[in-house]
């Protein structure tokens, strides 16, 4: 790795995770002070960069969403990925096919016209007919209304993380692998810095990136997040292009839980299920690959509950078999809104978490509100919304907010 970690001991600011937020954290931070910018930034991970819930992520871009803070952070990873192609001088092969939003009953239409007004993104409307001529794997006559929204995509969430990596390292961020953070130190009510396994790194600010980890974290210095690790998984078809062309838009169909989009070929489809499974975050091992996340029910619960529905949509699923399944493990909040930005009760801690399965949608913007936070500065998008004491005190072992954010997951309808 870039800085060999038994010599970090001090940073001005330190970034715990190094998946995707806090890779966009750092970018941000890297671009707003740049190189010899006056403080020190410092990401820590105990492994690789990207290799927890970032690696599995479908990586739907999905700018429609439930609320305008949303939809705006969303927005500026578009403006992210333009930036970052740009600096780097390569093509990070976002995949800009378009999501197709698609109801079935008259009740979904009335909040598909919301979500699609709340946008501000050009729309256009198709009946049956045109939503299965621009997805042919589509049923014309179980499709009632579809809005496609041609701005959308999808991108590998792995590629998009690593170029935050990159060009943060450029504007002289150090990243520090093989570290396993252990507990916050506090001294007079703020932030001293961090207890790892490879002693104290003395730092007056630390953002808490940690993913599913990160209510745990938060937990040594005394916060309660409103956040717990939910399982979110997806299946992938055998390759079937003449049912899956590989230029097919998203598909966002909340009338069956799903989501699906093209992958080579084949056809990448979620079910959120009826049930969510929420884990205690006390619980969680360092590391998650050898948990059973689906194996005992193999996702075959969901599976089995969704499928019906979701072959009414999509009727060529019943033609191809299914070539993989895979889950992981993201958070979740009871409100369903990201956890962003200063810990009220604690000077010099600031959250980026709660990802709410969109972590990758909203990356970009997450990182520059959060970076501009951390440094003071207005920020484009207020945070208020996210605030990480939005709702009171929580006891974030509690199995009564598991349940509220399994519920938040199983309820989303949005990407
Ligand atoms: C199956 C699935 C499908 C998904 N689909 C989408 C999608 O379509 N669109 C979308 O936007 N999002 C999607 N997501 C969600 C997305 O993956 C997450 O929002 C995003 O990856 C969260 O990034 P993160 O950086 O918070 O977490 P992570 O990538 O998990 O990174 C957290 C990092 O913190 C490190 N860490 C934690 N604690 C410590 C510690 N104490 N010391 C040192 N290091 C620590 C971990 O090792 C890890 O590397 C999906 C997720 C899953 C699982």
């Amino acid at each position: 790795m870039n800085t060999a970690p038994a010599a970090i001991d001090s940073a001005d600011i330190v970034v715990v995770g190094a998946g995707i937020l806090g890779l966009a954290v750092a970018w941000a931070l890297g671009r707003a002070l740049g190189p010899g910018g006056g403080r020190s930034v410092l990401v820590v991970d105990r492994h690789p960069p990207s290799t927890q819930a970032t690696a599995r992520a479908a990586a739907l871009l999905t700018r429609a969403r439930g609320d305008a803070a949303t939809a705006a952070l969303v927005r500026n990873t578009y403006a992210a990925i333009a930036s970052l192609e740009q600096e780097l001088e390569e093509d990070l092969g976002l995949r800009q096919v378009g999501t197709l939003h698609v109801a079935a009953s008259t009740a979904r239409v009335e909040a598909l016209r919301a979500l699609v007004a709340g946008s501000g993104d050009p729309a256009g409307w198709l009946d049956g007919e045109g939503a299965a001529q621009l997805a042919p794997c589509l049923s014309a006559e179980a499709v009632g209304r579809a809005a496609f929204m041609p701005m959308d995509g999808f991108i590998d969430p792995v590629r998009l993380a690593d170029a935050y990596r990159r060009s943060a390292r450029r504007a002289g961020v150090r990243i520090g692998a093989g570290l396993s953070v252990q507990s916050i130190r506090l001294e007079r009510g703020r932030i001293a810095g961090l207890e790892t396994d490879r002693g104290f790194i003395a730092a007056p600010v630390v953002v808490n990136a940690a993913g599913a980890w990160a209510a745990g974290l938060a937990w040594t210095a005394g916060v309660g997040l409103p956040q717990a690790p939910v399982r979110s998984q997806y299946w992938i078809t055998e390759p079937r292009p003449d049912l899956f062309p590989r230029d097919l838009p998203v598909l966002v169909m909340p009338d069956a839980g799903a989501y699906a989009r093209p992958e080579l070929g084949a056809l990448l489809f979620g079910l959120r299920g009826r049930r969510s499974l929420a884990l205690d975050p006390a619980l969680l091992p360092a590391d998650t690959a050898g948990l059973d996340l689906g194996d005992s029910d193999g996702g075959l619960e969901t599976l089995e509950d969704g499928w019906q529905a979701l072959a009414r949509l999509c009727p060529p699923l019943l033609q191809a078999g299914i070539a993989h399944y895979v889950s992981g493990l993201s958070t979740y909040t009871a409100d369903g809104r990201f956890v962003l930005g200063p810990v009220a009760e604690v000077e010099g801690l600031f959250m980026a978490t709660g990802c709410c399965g969109a972590g990758i949608a909203a990356s970009g913007g997450i990182g520059r509100a959060v970076a501009a936070a951390v440094l003071g500065r207005p920020g484009a998008v207020d945070l208020a919304p996210f605030a990480p004491g939005r709702l009171g005190p929580v006891d974030p072992f509690s199995q009564a907010l598991r349940a509220a954010c399994a519920a938040a997951r199983s309820g989303k309808t949005a990407g």
